[in-house]
C-alpha cells in the first residue's frame, strides 16, 4: 500500500548501508519515520528534495518500515537554512515535535508549524523577535495539544480573576488559596490571553517590554517542565533565554 501526503522534513539519520531515515511531520498522521533507499548515493534524486525543514509532497509506501517512493518541493525555506541562528530555532521546532508521538489528523498543527517556518525564513524580522515568536509558536502548539491553561477563573472557586498564582501547565489560582507558589501579574495573563490568540500579523508587530519578558520566560519554562518531564536542549533556548 502506499498514499501520498504533504510533510515537513524534521530530522535526517544514516541507516542501512546508504540508506538514510527522515522524520517528516506530516498532515495525515503527524510524526513518521521513512527509510529512502540509497539517499547517500550520488545522484540520489529525491534526497536533493528532503533538505532540512523544506514542507514536501511524498509518497509513502506502508511497510514495516515506510519508506519513501517519491518526494517533490513544494518550499525550501532557503532563507532559514542560511542563517545557523535560524536552524537552531527550527532545530528546537523539530525536537519537541519529535517528542510527539500520538497519531492522527495534524491538520492545525501542520498549519501553525508552516507559519512559523514562514516567519524564520523571513529576512525583515530580526532575530530577537524570531525568538519570541518561536517561543509563542510553544505556547500556541500545546495548546492545541491539550494543554490550555485557564487563565480567565480561577481554578479552585471559579471566581473571575485576572492576576493570581500560577498553577504548572493548567492556569491561574486566586492569591490567597495558596501560601506558595509563583505570583502571576495581571499584565502577564493579557499576554497569554493574547499571543494564544492572536495572528501572526499581530504578534510580529508587538513589542514586548523587559520585565513582562522575563516573568513570561519564568512561568514559560515551569509550564513546558509541566509538560515535558526531561528538560531539553530545546526548551533551554526557548524557556530559559
Ligand atoms: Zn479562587
Amino acid at each position: 500500500m502506499s498514499f501520498k501526503t504533504e510533510a515537513f522534513v524534521l530530522r535526517a539519520r544514516p541507516w542501512q548501508k546508504a540508506d538514510r531515515l527522515y522524520d517528516l511531520f506530516t498532515v495525515h498522521e503527524g510524526v513518521i519515520s521513512a527509510v529512502l533507499r540509497s539517499a547517500a548515493k550520488p545522484g540520489n534524486k529525491l534526497a536533493g528534495h528532503l533538505l532540512p525543514f523544506s514542507k514536501v509532497r511524498i509518497m509513502i509506501g506502508r511497510g514495516r518500515q515506510d519508506h519513501l517512493a517519491g518526494v517533490a518541493t513544494i518550499n525550501d525555506f532557503s532563507n532559514l537554512r542560511g542563517s545557523l541562528y535560524n536552524l537552531s530555532l527550527a532545530s528546537a521546532i523539530a525536537e519537541l515535535l519529535l517528542k510527539d508521538q500520538s497519531r492522527g489528523y495534524k491538520v492545525k498543527e501542520f498549519m501553525l508549524l508552516e507559519e512559523v517556518l514562514t516567519l524564520l525564513d523571513n529576512l525583515d524580522i530580526s532575530a530577537a523577535k524570531k525568538l519570541i515568536l518561536v517561543r509563542t509558536w510553544l505556547w500556541k502548539y500545546l495548546s492545541l495539544a491539550g494543554w490550555q491553561p485557564q487563565l480567565d477563573t480561577c481554578l479552585i472557586c471559579s471566581q473571575s480573576i485576572g492576576a493570581g498564582k500560577y498553577v504548572s501547565g493548567r492556569g491561574i489560582i486566586c492569591k490567597d488559596h495558596d501560601n506558595s507558589g509563583t505570583e502571576v501579574s495581571a499584565e502577564l495573563v493579557t499576554w497569554l490571553k493574547f499571543i494564544n490568540q492572536a495572528d501572526w500579523h499581530e504578534l510580529v508587530n508587538q513589542d514586548i517590554n523587559k520585565n513582562l519578558n522575563k516573568e513570561w520566560l519564568k512561568i514559560s519554562s515551569l509550564f513546558y517542565q509541566s509538560v515535558y518531564d526531561k528538560p531539553s536542549q530545546a526548551l533551554k533556548l526557548l524557556a530559559y533565554g
